[in-house]
């Protein structure tokens, strides 16, 4: 066991399982931070059978009594941000709850470091969603930021509190910018876990169709088990900054559908699109560039969408039958 301990906040999420699990070969004593300790969805980490080495602490992260108390009782050498109100399309439901949550925990959070001990290293979890609407792609650190929801609104301004308590305070203040990234842990709402469960359903008699609005959109989606990797690199590079982390790639959304259905042998007759499904003010196309992070931080990322899907599929038919 090494002496570094590592808050975790959103460690039951896909990435907080997946960084579990790596910081734990790593030798680090994890502190899992939930909103509810009566109540903790354990199956992800459970999942990659991690749940024994994790200890749990219940902590509201926009309070900043126990934001303290937290970094008082455990001594944290690295805290890792990861818990935020994470949907897109909820977003727009609940705007209020997941401007409040998403900013006021990030700032609470880092104020409380800044009060009790500035050398613990902070991570947060940014989102190539605040680039929104943008004119010139690849995306990369220094493209504008254009929020289209209020999601990335959330995370711009969490973002930027990041940067500012980094350069006013001198603390070590990093920041990912992520695209897309899936895994067969994959939160339900998100499109390419939809997709593959109405294909399951649909192989299993359960459903008919898969609908879907826009399928000709594009988008950069990545592996999650590699994306947590980059987060540990940025933690231990000897200076805090903010990086891209993408496959540089961007995929259809038609692509990934029919890649699925073929894989699965349904027929392509069963995807319909549904133009009332089609959202105002769409993305047609967008993709990020990682030369930073691979360049300064050494990440590896080479792995094409297709072999993910293939990864995520091998992974479902297992975890069906
Ligand atoms: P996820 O699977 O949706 O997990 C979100 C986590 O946040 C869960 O552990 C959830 O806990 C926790 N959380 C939500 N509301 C909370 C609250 N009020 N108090 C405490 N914890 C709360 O998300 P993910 O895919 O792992 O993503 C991790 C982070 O990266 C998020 O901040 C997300 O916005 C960001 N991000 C993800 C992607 C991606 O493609 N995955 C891309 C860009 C940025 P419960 O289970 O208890 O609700």
């Amino acid at each position: 066991m090494s002496d570094n301990v590592a808050i975790i906040t959103g460690i039951t999420g896909q990435d907080g399982a997946y960084l579990a699990e790596l910081l734990i070969s790593k030798g680090y004593k994890i502190i899992g931070v939930v909103k509810d300790s009566a109540n903790i969805n354990k199956s992800r980490l459970e999942y990659l059978s991690v749940v024994e080495q994790i200890e749990w602490q219940q902590c509201k992260l926009t309070d900043e009594n126990d934001v303290t108390n937290l970094l008082e009782e455990y001594k944290p050498t690295e805290f890792y941000n990861l818990a935020a109100q994470s949907s897109v399309f909820k977003s727009y439901q609940d705007p209020i709850l997941t401007l409040s949550f998403n900013t006021l925990s990030v700032a609470t959070i880092l104020e409380c470091i800044r009060q009790t001990d500035k050398t613990i290293k902070f991570y947060q979890a940014s989102s190539s969603e605040m680039c929104g609407n943008v004119n010139s792609l690849p995306i990369t650190e220094d493209s504008t930021l254009y929020p289209v929801s209020p999601y990335a609104v959330s995370k711009c301004t969490s973002f930027w509190l990041t940067v500012n308590y980094r350069e006013s305070f001198d603390m070590f203040c990093t920041s990912g910018i992520s695209f897309n990234h899936e895994s067969y842990l994959r939160n339900e709402n998100f499109i390419i876990k939809k997709i593959l469960n109405t294909a399951f359903e649909i192989l299993e008699g359960k459903k008919e169709i898969l609908e879907l609005g826009n399928i000709d959109i594009k988008r950069d989606f990545g592996y999650a088990p590699k994306y947590v990797e980059a987060m540990y690199l940025m933690m231990q590079h000897k200076t805090p900054d903010h990086y891209i982390l993408a496959s540089g790639r961007s995929i259809s959304l038609k692509e990934v559908v029919f890649y699925i259905f073929d894989k699965l042998n349904i027929s392509r007759d069963k995807i319909v699109v549904n133009t009332d499904l089609y959202r105002p003010n769409e993305i047609m196309d967008i993709y990020g560039d990682s030369s930073k992070a691979k360049k300064v931080l050494n990440w590896e990322y080479e792995i094409s969408f297709l072999d993910v899907l293939d990864i995520i599929i091998d992974e479902s038919i297992e975890n069906r039958n």
